[in-house]
């Protein structure tokens, strides 16, 4: 019925003055942005007569322009930069927690969970520990997906639906486990937006990254030069097969370090 697209966006941790970010290296600075420039982007949106959807509204793929924000690894930022924004504009999102870093300096408690829980945002996971899922045997696996889960439910006293891969890794033993342990979407870190006819367990998300401009901004809200970044995606993802996930990150992090 509607052809609706809508662009998932991914953003971490943001930058606040003064505060020291949950870690430092390049390869993680790269995703964190400025509250500023969050804020900027979220003012873009409003005037611009956008909507900011949760994933559950985003499923719904309403006709009017809109985009599903969401927030992985769950720092407290989480609650004290990003929520303040999201509510002045009158916009949801959805939080991906990581369940075993809850708690540890940087990000949310439990009661900063319930915090955001209670002010109407949609609360995910992002598995226990934060590894590369496909890398990992069955029991970790479970221990990834369904502990996690069960984990931050205990937390918020009511089930939880939505997970995102850490690193955007997986493959389908991940997403059958994701399955099996009653998450209803799984998203990934792939450059595509998403439709009815998206399979809600392979969710595409793209990347807002530290130095995007507005005007890029706003064209990846609209879907616009994607495939540019899909074909990125596509060549670190067979540097990804022939190295390894820590062959390349090592690669990576020497790539990225050298640009500093
Ligand atoms: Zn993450």
């Amino acid at each position: 019925m509607s052809a609706a697209r809508i662009v998932f966006l991914m953003y971490h941790e943001l930058e606040l003055a003064g505060r020291k970010l949950c870690q430092s290296e390049p390869g993680y600075v790269r995703y964190i942005l400025p509250l500023e420039t969050f804020r900027e982007q979220m003012s873009w949106l409003k005037e611009s007569g956008w909507r900011g959807l949760n994933v559950s509204e985003a499923l719904r793929y309403p006709p009017e322009p809109s985009v599903c924000i969401t927030f992985d690894d769950g720092c407290e930022t989480d609650l004290i930069a990003a929520a303040p924004v999201l509510r002045e504009f009158g916009f949801n999102a959805t939080f991906y927690l990581t369940a075993g870093f809850l708690g540890t300096p940087g990000y949310l408690n439990a009661s900063q969970v319930r915090d955001l829980d209670a002010e109407g945002f949609q609360i995910g996971c992002h598995s226990m520990t934060h590894p590369y899922l496909s890398d990992l045997r069955e029991p970790d696996l479970k221990r990834e997906t369904v502990d996690a889960k069960l984990l931050i439910e205990a937390i918020l006293g009511h089930a939880i639906e939505h997970f995102s891969c850490p690193g955007g890794r997986y493959d389908p033993r991940t997403l059958q486990m994701a399955r099996q342990a009653g998450f209803v979407t799984v998203a990934n870190s792939r450059f595509y937006s998403n439709s009815v006819r998206t399979s809600p367990y392979e969710l595409g998300r793209v990347a807002v990254l530290r130095g995007l401009t507005l005007e890029r901004f706003s064209k990846i809200c609209r879907g616009g030069g994607l495939w540019k970044q899909r074909l990125q995606h596509r060549v670190r993802h067979t540097a990804q097969r022939l190295l390894g996930n820590a062959g390349y990150d090592h690669l990576r992090a020497i790539m990225l370090g050298k640009k500093q």
